[in-house]
C-alpha cells in the first residue's frame, strides 16, 4: 500500500480515512446537501460497524456508501485483562484478516491506550518482538482511530490519552500517522488534545525534523537505548543510518521548534547499556537539552538473548541521571501477566495459527 494515498482498499476508499472537508467534498459530488458531511462523520467516530447503522440517512445514501467506500470495524479475537492492574490487551483483526494489539492501561490521571501504526515493523531492533516477522503493511489513518474508538467502546473505559508505542514506527507511517492525528484530535470527532498524544520513534531523522515544523503540540518520545553509536548500532540497526549525533541534533531543533521537552526510552540491558559509564555518557550527551528519561526494565523477548537489568542496576542509573539534574523516572510494568510488552501477542497468535 502507498502509505502517501488516503488509503485505498480492494480500490475503495476507507471512508474513516477522510478528514469532515474532504467527506463534505465527497458528499456534495454524490449530490448530497451540505449538512449530510456532519452527520456522517459524527456516526463514524461515534464507532458504528455499518453503514446501516446510520440511521437518520435515507437508505439510498447508505446503500450509495456502502458501494463507494469500505467502512472498517476491526473484529477483537483476543482481549486478556490484567489481574493485578486492570491493564486490557487487545488483539484486533483488521478487514484483510492482518492482527494489531492495542493496550488500554488506567492511570491516575486517565485512561491510556498504546496503539499499533503498523502490522509487524521493518526497523529490526534486536530487543523487539515486533519487528521478528518484518512489516507486513503499514496501517491506515482510519485503522489507527479505530483501536482508540473501538478500546473505548469495547472496555466502556473513556480514553484520555494515546501513545503510539504499539507496534509498527510511526515515522515510517508518517503520512498516514499525521492524519491520524488530525482525525482523533478533531473538534466533531473524539477531540483528543494533542498534549494528550505520545509519538515513539526509533530515530528517523528527516522525519522528526518534518514533524518538528509542523509544531504539533504532542510529546516526542525517542527510543535512544543507547548514548553511543558502537553499541546503539548493535542493538538498533537504524543507527547505522543515522547516528546519535545526528539524532541528538534533530531533537534539539524539534526542541527549539516546539518548545516541547524530549522524552527518551532507554531499556535496561544487561551487560550492554546499564553501567554507570553509559549513564555519564548519557549525561554529556543530554547536555543542554530539556529531557525526560523513562527508564524501561528489558521485557525478555524468547527469541532475543538480551536479558534485563537487575533491579539495583537499573536504580543506580537513575540515581547517576537525578544527581545531575536530569529527570529519570522507571516505568512502572503494567500488564506483565497478559504480555502486554508489543508484539508478543501478534507473534503468540501466528506461531498458534500456523500450527493447526
Ligand atoms: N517504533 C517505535 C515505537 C514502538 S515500541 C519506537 O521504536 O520507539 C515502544 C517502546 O518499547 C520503544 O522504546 C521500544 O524500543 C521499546 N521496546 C520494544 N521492545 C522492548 C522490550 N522487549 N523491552 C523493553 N522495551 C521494549
Amino acid at each position: 500500500m502507498d502509505s502517501s494515498s488516503p488509503n485505498c482498499s480492494n480500490e475503495m476508499t476507507e471512508i474513516k480515512t477522510l478528514t469532515l472537508s474532504e467527506l463534505k467534498t465527497a458528499l456534495t459530488e454524490l449530490g448530497q446537501p451540505g449538512f449530510r458531511a456532519k452527520q456522517v462523520y459524527t456516526w463514524l467516530h461515534r464507532g458504528v460497524r455499518s453503514f446501516e447503522e446510520m440511521t437518520d440517512l435515507p437508505k439510498s445514501l447508505r446503500q450509495t456508501l456502502a458501494e463507494y467506500y469500505l467502512l472498517t470495524a476491526p473484529v477483537p479475537i483476543r482481549r486478556q485483562e490484567s489481574k493485578l492492574d486492570g491493564t486490557i490487551k487487545y488483539l484486533w483483526q483488521l478487514h484483510d484478516d492482518n492482527c494489531v494489539e492495542t493496550v488500554l492501561m488506567r492511570y491516575h490521571h486517565g485512561n491510556t491506550v498504546c496503539i499499533s501504526s503498523e502490522v509487524g515493523c521493518a526497523m529490526g531492533c534486536a530487543f523487539c518482538a515486533s519487528t521478528i516477522g518484518g512489516l507486513v503493511r503499514r496501517l491506515s489513518a482510519g485503522e489507527m482511530l479505530d483501536e482508540v474508538m473501538f478500546t473505548e467502546l469495547d472496555s466502556g473505559q473513556p480514553v484520555s490519552n494515546i501513545v503510539l508505542m504499539g507496534i509498527g514506527e510511526p515515522l515510517d507511517n508518517y503520512d498516514n500517522v499525521c492524519r491520524f492525528l488530525e482525525l482523533v484530535n478533531s473538534g466533531e470527532g473524539m477531540n483528543i488534545g494533542m498534549r494528550h498524544i505520545s509519538l515513539s520513534t526509533c530515530g528517523i531523522v528527516p522525519r522528526i525534523l518534518e514533524l518538528a515544523e509542523s509544531k504539533l503540540q504532542l510529546t516526542l518520545s525517542v527510543s535512544l537505548h543507547a548514548p553511543d553509536d558502537e553499541t546503539r548500532s548493535k542493538i538498533m540497526p537504524v543507527n547505522r543510518r543515522w547516528s546519535v549525533e545526528e539524532l541528538l541534533d534533530a531533537c534539539r531543533s524539534y526542541y527549539d521548534k516546539t518548545g516541547r521537552r524530549i522524552s527518551f526510552e532507554y531499556a535496561m540491558i544487561r551487560d550492554v547499556n546499564d553501567s554507570p559509564e553509559a549513564a555519564r555518557l548519557l549525561l554529556r550527551k543530554l547536555k543542554g537539552l530539556p529531557a525526560h528519561v523513562n527508564l524501561i526494565p528489558l521485557n525478555h523477548v524468547e527469541e532475543s538473548p538480551l536479558k534485563p537489568s537487575d533491579r539495583a542496576v537499573v536504580l543506580r542509573f537513575q540515581k547517576l541521571l537525578e544527581e545531575q539534574g536530569v529527570a529519570c523516572t522507571v516505568r512502572r510494568t503494567l500488564g506483565s501477566d497478559i504480555d502486554a510488552s508489543c508484539g508478543q501477542l501478534r507473534k503468540k497468535h501466528a506461531q498458534q495459527a500456523s500450527n493447526q
